[in-house]
């Protein structure tokens, strides 16, 4: 790249562009052993019901790394795509939240809840996708009509006959699908129609806004409508307040994700506050 103009050769040998790749490439040689080094950690948010009662918990992924502490995926994710890494790191997470299906079967306050967990479209549109998740799913034992993976508008941008049929097979197996972010994607309406959902995820950002913002609150109040219309369960994530709890419930929505009701844990946090809440 130091080729060509005499400009780029230059912005090269910047110090401070020199410092910023270094920290790139650094950052990069680290991805790739996290795996091995055993860095990887899940953390669970509830979701809830009209009543405050958990039914579920979306699953997200930490890095733990050794000097920087909790690193959150707004700096990993891309970066495991761009470098091909997030086929098996997302494997893994699929993997660990199998586990925790499988194991929580045997214990009555936590057998009846979801995991949701997120697949990039990138490690969705690979040849090998369905081959290694039902590879895990076999090993696992997890019981899979509790699993919901979750995608995004993105994935139905390109290749999309391929994720719908990928979707397909996967449904047929009990696995169920949520339209993650809905709203903040190109995708067409008349294709969504189309693939085999379960439920559209308010994204966060709508909600936020949805007392200060006309334009906000008309979008929710459609994607609403929306989903109804499909017959599809709706969700609404970032709920942060009671009163966007109140005029979400006063709209139609009745299954929430948000720090209102819980932040991502770890595992044995969220299994306590399950067990705290089934003894009242
Ligand atoms: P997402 O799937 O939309 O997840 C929701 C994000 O919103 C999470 O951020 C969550 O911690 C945050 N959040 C939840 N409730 C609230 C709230 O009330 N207020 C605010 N301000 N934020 C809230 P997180 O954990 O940093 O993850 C960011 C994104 O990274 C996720 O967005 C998802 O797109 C991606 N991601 C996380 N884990 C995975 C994974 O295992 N695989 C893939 N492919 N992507 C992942
Ligand atoms: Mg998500
Ligand atoms: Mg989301
Ligand atoms: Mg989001």
């Amino acid at each position: 790249q130091a080729k060509g103009s005499g400009r780029q050769a230059l912005r090269f040998f910047d110090p401070s562009m020199q410092a910023a790749l270094h920290a790139k490439v650094k950052l990069e040689a680290e991805l790739r052993q996290a795996l091995e080094n055993q860095q990887w950690r899940l953390h669970y948010q509830p979701q809830v019901d009209r009543h405050g009662s958990f039914t579920g918990v979306e699953a997200l992924l930490r890095w733990e790394h050794p000097e920087r502490g909790l690193v959150s995926p707004a700096e990993f994710i891309p970066l495991l795509e761009s470098t091909g890494l997030i086929n098996d790191v997302g494997e893994w997470v699929l993997e660990e939240a199998c586990q925790q299906l499988a194991r929580w079967v045997y214990s009555p306050q936590l057998s009846q809840l979801t995991i949701s967990v997120n697949i990039s479209p990138l490690q969705f549109r690979e040849t090998d996708f369905l081959t290694r998740v039902e590879q895990v799913f076999h090993h696992t034992q997890a019981p899979l009509a509790q699993l919901k993976l979750e995608v995004t508008e993105s994935l139905f941008v390109e290749a999309r006959d391929d994720a719908r049929d990928k979707m397909l097979s996967l449904k047929a197996l009990g696995v169920r699908f949520s339209l993650d972010d809905f709203g903040t994607g190109y995708s067409s309406l008349a294709y969504l129609a189309q693939l085999p959902l379960d439920q559209l995820k308010i994204d966060q950002s709508f909600v936020q806004q949805v007392l200060e913002s006309k334009a906000n609150a008309a979008i929710v109040e459609s994607t609403i409508a929306l989903a109804k219309s499909l017959n599809l369960d709706i969700i609404a994530e970032g709920v942060e307040t009671e009163a966007q709890q109140a005029w979400l419930m006063a709209h139609g929505c009745h299954a929430f994700q948000g720090y209102l009701f819980g932040r991502p844990v770890s595992v044995s946090d969220i299994e306590a506050a399950v067990s705290a809440q089934s003894r009242h």
